[in-house]
């Protein structure tokens, strides 16, 4: 039987809730315990996949091809396990359930209502994480902040689910701010207060409170959360802003946040294995030299939308002994005519072309990959990154000039990246992508090949658009190798360009797969190749 650490958060939003429910469960990994994550998401979407990256963000694809908030990105980074389709659940997924079992005649008569169809669906998706996994310890953190109107459902659902699983199985972390006042120079511990009396009023007692602060709360703000919160001293765990977020679990446990909830849970308190994760900071806070890479899209103020991609890029960077300066390309300014891309490139050692849906910016990003080619600098094109970069190649190398992707011109004569016949047929936009995992066969001889050191790899989608085989042969011809293949279905996941220091492409999204202290192969010689090209 799991036992289950609920994290909410108070206040504001933007608290790090996910990085302290990630570092709770790397906590207790490192005692041995098995972990499994869980994000509850009170909107009513089924899932962020149809949202705008500006309202949400980036949408993490979990290995079975959920698409997901980009907190599970965060999980996986921080435990290293991979998650699955009961890790992200929102309101919209719950409703959906719930009114497709009233009308199959699941509830035999029953009025329909919030409480307890609704609540009981939530508990079912926690106790579904529970059982499923496997694991010791599951660990759920609710979305929005405490008093939100959309998530008051999935507060009495954890209500009710302490109600049945007592102390000795839940455990409730809540994170709030607690603010530095300029003038009175002070900390104000108000906004804690309200909000847990906010959590309480639901019937909520937290168990620990995670404060975000600037500077380090001192004993008497302590004492006087403890009084008014009704936590324990020791159970006030401090978040003081950190520069790299790794460094956060650390910090956790000089607090003994772990021990404070393996002893409610009466588990054994084990020692702890850390040093892999101390080994990762030191190397974080030592990084040498700094590289410049330009990112080129269309959210580029919104660095949230492409978070995976800059997480990545730092694990490559920590692997290599070099901080990485993302030199952010609005993909849109290199379409306009005077636009100097020698001026915009100048210090870059590297183009990354991310991936992206709609018209909008994609002649500039073929602008930025025409001139990584044509300027040999270390080009990494993912997912759009990759159709980008079959567009250049058809345009300017094999002069078929009016190629294009069928997404941005329907009636194009010359799609090199086209539609897929299942996918013709398709009405509904909400998960009908190709999404996760896809197996693909590395061709032999190939940088790819020497890249990975394997035959055949998996990786996870997320795309509707694919290379068009019709062109293959006119763009081999000109020199581009198709590196990768999905052989069931005979569509390519891979390209690279020999004749260049470092031109590889994936249809794929290798970011989601980037660990701290294990980078993806593609960003590793990515980095390399642009540390060379520094050289
Ligand atoms: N818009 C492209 C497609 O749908 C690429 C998607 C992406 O980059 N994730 O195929």
């Amino acid at each position: 039987m799991a036992k289950y650490v609920f994290v909410t958060g108070g206040v504001c939003s933007g608290l790090g809730k996910g990085i302290t429910a990630s570092s709770i469960a790397l906590l207790l990994k490192g005692k041995g315990y098995k972990v499994f994550m869980q994000k509850f998401d009170p909107y009513m979407n089924v899932d962020p996949g149809t949202m705008s990256p500006i309202q949400h963000g980036e949408v993490f694809v979990t290995a079975d091809g959920c698409e997901t908030d980009l907190d599970l990105g965060h999980y996986e980074r921080f435990i290293d396990e991979e998650l699955n389709y009961t890790s992200n659940i929102t309101n919209g997924k719950i409703y959906s359930s719930v009114i497709e079992k009233e009308r199959r005649g699941d509830y035999l008569g029953a009025t329909i209502q919030i409480v307890p169809h609704i609540s009981n669906e939530i508990k079912n998706k926690i106790y579904e994480a529970g059982a499923s996994s496997g694991a010791d310890i599951v660990i759920t953190e609710i979305g929005g902040t405490v008093g939100d109107i959309e998530g008051s459902v999935m507060m009495e659902s954890l209500r009710q689910f302490k109600m049945e699983q007592g102390s000795a199985n839940t455990f409730f972390v809540h994170t709030t701010l607690v603010p530095y006042i300029f003038g009175s120079n002070e900390l104000k511990t108000k906004p804690t207060q309200s909000s847990i009396i906010e959590l309480r009023r639901l019937g909520i007692q937290p168990d620990v409170i995670v404060t975000r602060s600037n500077i380090e709360l001192g004993d008497a703000i302590k004492s006087k959360i403890s009084l008014f919160g009704n936590i324990p001293k020791q159970n006030i765990i401090e978040a003081v802003d950190v520069n790299n977020i790794y460094q956060i679990p650390i910090n956790f446990h000089r607090q003994h946040i772990e021990d404070i909830i393996l002893e409610q849970f009466g588990l054994p308190i084990t020692d702890s294995h850390l040093k892999y994760w101390e080994d990762l900071i030191n190397t974080v806070d030592n990084l040498k030299n700094e590289i410049e890479i330009s990112l080129v899209g269309k959210y580029i103020e919104l660095h949230d939308a492409y978070l995976s991609v800059m997480e990545a890029l730092k694990h490559a960077g920590y692997k290599h002994n070099l901080k990485i300066h993302i030199n952010w390309v609005d993909s849109e300014s290199l379409e306009k005519e005077n636009c100097d891309l020698n001026a915009i490139f100048k210090n870059s050692k590297g183009i990354l072309v991310p991936g992206g849906f709609g018209h909008r910016g994609v002649e500039g990003k073929i602008k930025a990959c025409e001139y990584a080619r044509t300027h040999k600098i270390p080009y990494l094109g993912l997912c759009l990154g990759m159709q980008v970069a079959v567009i250049e190649f058809a345009r300017n190398v094999c002069h078929i000039e009016d190629a294009s992707s069928r997404e941005f011109n329907e009636t194009c004569k010359n799609p090199v990246i086209d539609l897929m016949a299942e996918q013709k047929t398709i009405i509904n936009m909400g998960g009908t992508l190709r999404l996760g995992n896809y197996e693909c066969t590395i061709k032999k001889g190939t940088l790819t090949h020497k890249i990975y050191d394997a035959d055949k790899i998996l990786e996870r989608h997320r795309h509707r658009y694919e290379f068009n085989n019709k062109y293959k042969e006119e763009l081999e011809n000109k020199g581009l190798v198709f590196s990768g293949i999905n052989e069931p279905s005979n569509l390519v996941e891979i390209i690279e360009y020999p004749r260049h220091p470092f031109f590889v492409a994936c249809q794929f999204h290798p970011e989601f797969k980037s660990r701290p202290t294990r980078p993806h192969p593609l960003f590793d010689a990515f980095i390399g190749a642009a540390k060379k090209y520094k050289k």
